[in-house]
């Protein structure tokens, strides 16, 4: 017994050996990611289910790594957040969808809004808004066509200098949505005290709420606390007819997910766009 316990002990530390190898060149990569231009920015259609048309767009960032090929968020954004980089990552991804929405300008994307991701370490950083403002700038772009996304964690720690930089960006017009509503632990009493504009049900509750009634429960109860607050709501992760349906009579605002489109690049959404959506 002492012996495979031994063993198991040396497996998990070669396991671990291999992960922090695998980190460290992930890690040193990213430095490189920025400098050579390897992120890029999908974008996935929130459609406004009153009006039946596009509102917004979603970015998300995607490492088109010269090896590894294109490597989803998830398997770069949590070792951005361990090593500080983060930083630098979000700050390239609203200068990147500012630009962006300069482009679509005179176009027939000109409407759309984009929301971009943030992490709360992001709120770290002091001059975080000085930044967004400049890129709004530079760019030419209203601030109201820019929506931040942010989990509730930032409700957690770091309120009083996360609602001020909060209250900062929502004076300059930028929109604000809390990602993932529902699986955090925040207290409620902060959608009172934040200047929130918009809630995005998460993806676990959209999952089964055509089959599960305390899902639906759910679903119903955020959306009516929501709209009682002035507050719109996306459901995140919609993928079939029965939970559009379902949404719809629930008076959800807005839906996203794979029943509307995938997340695209942005040479891809006219077509989209186009398409329309028989809904
Ligand atoms: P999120 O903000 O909750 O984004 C939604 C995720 O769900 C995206 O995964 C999207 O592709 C996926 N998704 C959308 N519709 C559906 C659907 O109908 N079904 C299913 N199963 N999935 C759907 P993605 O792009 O891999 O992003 C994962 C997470 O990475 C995001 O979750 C967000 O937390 C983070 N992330 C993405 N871009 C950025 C960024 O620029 N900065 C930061 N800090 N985080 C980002
Ligand atoms: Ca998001
Ligand atoms: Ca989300
Ligand atoms: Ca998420």
């Amino acid at each position: 017994a002492k012996e495979s316990g031994r063993n198991t002990y040396q497996f998990y530390t070669e396991g671990m050996q291999d992960r922090e190898v695998l980190r460290l060149e992930l890690d040193k990569d990213l430095s490189k990611a920025l400098a050579d231009n390897e992120f890029v920015l999908h974008y996935q259609p929130q459609l406004d289910l009153a009006r039946g048309r596009m509102e917004s767009v979603e970015a998300l960032i995607r490492w088109q790594h010269p090896q590894r090929g294109l490597l989803p968020p998830g398997e770069f954004i949590p070792l951005a957040e361990e090593s500080g980089r983060i930083g630098e990552i979000g700050r390239w991804v609203v200068l990147a969808a500012c630009r962006q929405l300069a482009d679509w300008a005179g176009t027939p994307l000109g409407q759309l809004r984009v929301a971009v991701n943030l992490s709360g370490r992001e709120l770290d950083d002091e001059h975080l808004v000085d930044h967004i403002q400049r890129a709004l700038a530079l760019s030419g772009v209203a601030p109201d066509r820019l929506e931040i996304e942010l989990t509730e964690e930032i409700f957690i720690q770091n309120i009083e200098r996360n609602l001020r930089q909060l209250s900062r960006l929502h004076q300059l017009g930028v929109h604000l949505s809390i990602d993932d509503f529902g699986v955090g632990y925040s207290s409620l009493a902060y959608l009172r005290d934040f200047p929130v504009d918009l809630l995005k049900i998460d993806r676990s509750f959209v999952r089964n709420m055509t089959e599960r009634q305390d899902d639906a429960v759910i679903t119903r109860a955020v959306i009516s606390l929501a709209h009682s607050l002035g507050i719109r709501v996306v459901a995140e992760g919609v993928e079939t007819e029965a939970q559009l349906a379902l949404l719809r009579r629930q008076a959800c605002d807005l839906i996203q997910g794979y029943l509307v489109s995938r997340p695209v690049p942005a040479g891809e959404l006219p077509a989209v766009l186009a398409r329309g959506f028989a809904l």
